[in-house]
């Protein structure tokens, strides 16, 4: 058992680092517990963040890392496996007993839970390993670095439609594959033949690859259709698990008649359902870009501080 911290961050991506951040330069103890495995792992560079343009996902961390080390927070690779919610000060109500993988048990006053999400990927054979290099997902991450070539899109929910036409401003050979015809309605087909983009009414039956490079996909009827890259969309699914004892299940997030994921409900501060627990980033929201998480890890760190100055406070009152 280690010796109790105000605040234990779950996470060390944008998110988590910056709320360790905020709350390291506010005088906080915090210990930062991370498993290293950041959602954009695949991908040679992240994107709009701004200052850091096109910096490697593991270099970021690895400069954010040494920045909270200045200001006394404490970073552990390890991962979180349960979580069990009892005192940890005199005075203060609320407090959490966190269990490693490695079996030691760490525990804090406040929680900020930041461990991002794992992408549930379209069951398409082939189509995994290309995942974040050849298959993309998101126009702002990759799009520039597709642009003027030849693009696929597998459109699987209502959301695909706009999909396309986001692919379609980067580059003028754009593909559509449509198996659902409920997808293809007048409206999106209309908007399809207007800016020239095909249309396949079909599933993918597998991804093509010569070595490491994407080449292609191949239809159910053998069809081959040569691609650069092939935009699929995915499904993020909150990396939480662990925190059940806590009382904590993701719901999930929906726009435009598409479910986006399975995320943790937060108020604008990042508060969620259990008093003294907090969650930030991808956790809470599969929408969010990194530097979007890293936003709402300083907003949510902020916040968790002020929460403890009013329990330092109710302690410090004459009783
Ligand atoms: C292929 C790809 C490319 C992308 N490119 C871009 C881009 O160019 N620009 C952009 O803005 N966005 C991009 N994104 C989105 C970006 O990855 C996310 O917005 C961002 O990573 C979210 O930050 P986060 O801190 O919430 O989570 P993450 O970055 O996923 O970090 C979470 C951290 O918590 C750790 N963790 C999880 N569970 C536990 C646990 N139980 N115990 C301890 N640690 C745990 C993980 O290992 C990880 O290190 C991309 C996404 C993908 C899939």
């Amino acid at each position: 058992m280690s010796p109790s911290r105000d605040v234990i961050v779950v996470g060390g991506g944008a998110a988590g680092l910056s709320a360790a951040l905020i709350l390291g330069r506010s005088r906080r103890s915090v210990l930062v517990v991370d498993a290293g495995e950041p959602r954009n792992a695949p991908a040679e560079g992240v994107h709009n963040y701004l200052g850091q343009e096109g910096v490697s996902p593991f270099d970021l961390v690895r400069t954010g890392r040494a920045e909270v080390a200045r200001y006394g927070v404490t970073v552990t690779d390890g991962r979180v496996v349960s979580a069990s919610a009892a005192p940890v000060t005199d005075g203060d109500p609320l407090g959490f007993h966190l269990t490693l993988d490695s079996g030691e048990v760490v525990s804090a006053r406040r929680v900020v839970i930041a461990g991002g999400g794992v992408d549930v990927l379209p069951d398409v054979p082939g189509l995994a390993e290309h995942w974040g290099r050849g298959v993309v997902h998101c126009p702002f991450c990759h799009g520039w670095e597709v642009r003027d070539r030849r693009i696929g899109v597998l459109v699987a929910t209502p959301a695909g439609a706009h999909q396309v036409q986001m692919f379609r401003a980067l580059s003028d050979d754009v593909t559509a594959f449509v198996a659902d015809p409920a997808l293809l309605d007048d409206t999106v087909l209309a908007g399809f033949t207007a800016r020239g983009v095909k249309v396949v009414r079909s599933t993918i039956a597998r991804v093509l690859s010569e070595g490491d490079t994407l080449t292609g996909v191949e239809l159910p009827d053998g069809t081959v259709v040569g691609l650069d890259a092939l935009a699929a969309a995915s499904r993020l699914e909150a990396r939480v698990d662990w925190a059940v004892g806590l009382g904590l299940t993701p719901v999930d997030q929906e726009a435009n008649g598409t479910r986006f994921g399975r995320v943790l409900a937060v108020d604008g501060l990042g508060k969620t359902d259990v008093a003294g627990v907090y969650a930030a980033g991808n956790v809470a929201n599969a929408m969010l870009t990194v530097i979007g998480s890293a936003a709402a890890g300083t907003q949510t760190g902020a916040a968790v501080h002020g929460d403890l100055l009013q329990a330092d406070v109710a302690a410090a009152l004459p009783r």
